[in-house]
């Protein structure tokens, strides 16, 4: 344990986060708010006018729509995360989460034989800050990571974010290039001279040896929606409510519809959510670390293939209406870490998802936040940091509705490198940290 000591106090920020801010992970199901006082989005004309050419359309296709659309897409053109904004994650909350990530990885890095280079990957990073307490634990273990050769590569489909991003991570002096039409289109240097790209799809990251990252990523992929009923799985779409002018209605397809391969044959649920987008992302993940080894971590809100109706929204740090002035808050769903296993179709080992609260305390928070604490002597900071330990490990905070998920090849737990052949095996292989509690030699 004792690199968390190595880890010093750090930048102690002098205020993180609000804690009366709201998390994604909190509440079930949605509003049921009067429409007439809502306006009508821009976003809503464009869904109304879809749906009068078309008919109506999937939950997926309504979720893409309102998040992502190039033009008007909710996460395009804002920043949504912190106190001023729609809801707070775990990093902005708390540097200690980030460094016990950084740790992670580069627990993952020794135990698989300290690789020459690794490319670390973040697929939706948000406003870069987990990444900025990544890199600057990277930045403490210089002697631990040295000759290594890093580079960074961030999956994001804002352009507002992006532009966070990288104020919060470069170097100020290095020009960023800048083309809109590669699929790389933006290029830096990190804080800490660590060569970083952005691209909009994970298809266009090489595919070199990699760590890859996703938090409160998988929960803003569209799901589509199903009900079973005495005619089978109908699935739920939206449409636009004739009783009441600008406002859309959920209603059930008249007939059986093509996500409804997604549904598992021994369904017991009568109600559903299936999420392929997720399903592509994970058989890529999982191919390319069978291939060229690495990991993947995964963290976010989710159920192992127990919940039924979790799709919801947020604005201002309140419950919204999913269907009520589309554009303007966010969207969710809680992710099915099961479907996630299935996904990966054995072609890498998966582990968890277990609670946060466990994961946390596996990777020395406790010893973290002593480290902080002892270094610390202005009060405010002091409550800060114990305020936000609450807000990630607490029961009934974050602490056991947030999971941890890991992707490894399976040579990772029976004892052999990527790199090694069958006859230089390990005998006994240091457990996955985080999944069991932190070895650090
Ligand atoms: N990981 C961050 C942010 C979570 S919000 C944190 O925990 O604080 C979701 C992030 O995913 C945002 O950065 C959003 O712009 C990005 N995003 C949403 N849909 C995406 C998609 N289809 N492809 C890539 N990034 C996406």
């Amino acid at each position: 344990m004792s690199v968390l000591a190595t880890v010093g106090a750090g930048r102690l920020y002098a205020v993180r986060a609000v804690f009366s801010c709201l998390w994604r992970g909190k509440y079930f199901s949605s509003g049921n708010e009067p429409a007439e006082n809502y306006p009508v989005t821009p976003m809503l004309r464009h869904l109304m006018y879809k749906i009068k050419s078309t008919g109506p359309i999937t939950v997926a296709e309504y979720m893409k729509e309102v998040l992502t659309n190039p033009a008007k897409g909710y996460y395009v053109n804002r920043d949504m995360l912190g106190e001023k904004g729609d809801f707070i994650t775990s990093p902005e909350i708390s540097q200690i989460f980030g460094e016990l990530l950084g740790i992670w990885f580069i627990s993952e890095w020794i135990a698989t034989g300290k690789n020459a280079a690794f490319q670390l990957v973040e697929l939706g990073p948000g406003r870069g800050t987990l990444l900025g307490d990544i890199l600057r634990v990277f930045s403490q273990l210089a002697s631990v990571l040295k000759n290594c050769d890093i580079s960074i590569h961030l999956v994001e489909v804002s352009q507002k974010l992006s532009e966070i991003q990288a104020l919060t991570l470069t170097e100020e002096k290095v020009l960023l290039e800048r083309n809109a039409g590669s699929p790389v289109y933006m290029k830096g240097v990190t804080k800490s001279g660590i060569p970083i790209s952005w691209y909009r799809d994970l298809q266009d990251v090489p595919k070199e040896y990699s760590f890859y990252l996703a938090h409160e990523f998988f929960d803003v992929l569209p799901v589509h929606k199903f009900q079973k009923t005495p005619h089978g799985w109908r699935e739920v779409l939206i449409d636009i409510d004739p009783q009441v002018s600008d406002k859309l209605r959920f209603v059930l397809a008249p007939c059986a519809t093509p996500a409804e391969a997604f549904i598992q044959c021994d369904e017991t649920r009568d109600h559903v959510e299936v999420c392929p987008d997720a399903g592509v992302i994970i058989q890529e993940l999982s191919q390319r670390i069978s291939v060229t080894g690495g990991a993947a971590l995964i963290a976010d809100y989710g159920h192992d293939g127990t919940k039924t109706d979790t799709f919801r929204g947020f604005c201002g740090h309140r419950l919204h209406d999913v269907l009520i002035a589309p554009g303007t808050a966010d969207l969710t769903a809680d992710v099915d870490f099961s479907y996630l296993r299935r996904m990966s179709q054995g072609k890498v080992a998966s582990l968890g998802p277990i609670k946060q609260q466990t994961f946390l305390r596996n990777m020395g928070i406790d010893v973290r936040l002593k480290v902080l604490l002892d270094k610390s002597d202005e009060p405010s900071l002091r409550q800060q940091l114990l305020q936000g330990y609450d807000m990630l490990m607490n029961p009934t905070k974050m602490g056991e509705r947030f999971n941890f998920f890991a992707l490894i090849p399976h040579q990772r737990l029976h004892g052999r490198n990527h790199q090694m052949n069958a006859c230089q095996s390990k005998p006994s292989p240091s457990p996955v940290a985080g999944f069991g509690e932190l070895a650090w030699r």
